[in-house]
């Protein structure tokens, strides 16, 4: 049942200071779906995947996994419950390989069996990263380097993908090839029970891969529709998503 496999948030407010970042939000992703979280710059997406990912204390709300409650579970155990967070910004060591960049997410005590089989995944996934794997990662692209954290992330087998504005700064080939690749791994058998959580300012592209759409608005959910629904709506096209 997907209400009780995927990420549930319920009533979710944070702030800083007095700054009220999330009001009352209720979004959820459901496994073998790509869920689209959209709006303007400070509409709150950053902060919705940093407080269900625990780095930042609501005040108010819940955040359920598969059923169960860590609301203000400290951020490590959140991890090991499932949840993985590609935060802005595609931070990868860059004196490090590929390779050893991969393995950097592989949870400890992970079997050296389980690590070898999810890296050929990943590379069966991402051909540019299995190219690349004896490389240093300074010397990856924008869009290579996007890969990589995804990668990397997905070596801990999440139950949840939180991706914050994967797209930011590369060109339009590479993140419709970056996309495409995302939409895959979804609908790929092994990544039936995957829920992908999607923050994108490039409302149109994320879309156009997506199957449902958030829209917020200072910290509020403005809109929740199905991916085609949102695109085809013009008022808030103009209104929010900037196409
Ligand atoms: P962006 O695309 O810029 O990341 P966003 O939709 O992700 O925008 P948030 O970054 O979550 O929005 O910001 C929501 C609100 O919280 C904004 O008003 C922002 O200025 C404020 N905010 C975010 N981080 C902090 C912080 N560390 N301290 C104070 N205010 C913050």
């Amino acid at each position: 049942d997907a209400r009780t496999t995927g990420l549930e948030v319920v009533g979710l407010s944070a702030s800083y200071g007095p700054v009220t970042a999330l009001d009352g939000v209720d979004v959820s992703a459901e496994p073998g779906r790509i869920t689209a979280v959209l709006g303007a710059n400070g509409a709150g997406k950053t902060t919705l995947l940093r407080t269900i990912s625990g780095l930042v204390r609501p005040t108010a709300g819940k955040v359920l996994l598969g059923g169960r409650d860590v609301t203000r579970a400290p951020a490590e155990m959140i991890a090991r419950a499932g949840v993985a967070h590609v935060p802005e910004g595609r931070g990868v060591i860059t004196e490090l390989t590929v390779e050893e960049n991969l393995r950097l997410g592989a949870l400890l005590g992970s079997s050296r069996k389980r690590t070898r089989q999810q890296l050929d995944d990943i590379y069966t996934m991402f051909p540019p990263l299995a190219e690349r794997r004896g490389r240093h990662a300074h010397t990856l692209s924008g869009g290579e380097r996007q890969m990589l954290v995804i990668g990397r992330a997905l070596l801990s087998g999440p139950d949840v993908l939180l991706l914050d504005e994967p797209s930011l700064g590369l060109a339009p080939r590479i993140v419709a090839q970056i996309f495409g690749l995302l939409r895959e791994l979804v609908d790929d058998t092994a990544g039936e029970r995957l829920s992908v959580l999607l923050v994108e300012q490039n409302a149109r592209s994320a879309l156009s891969i997506a199957d449902v759409g958030v829209v917020l608005n200072l910290g509020r959910v403005v809109a929740v529709d199905s991916a085609a629904a949102l695109a085809a709506d013009d008022g808030l096209r103009h209104a929010y998503l900037g196409f």
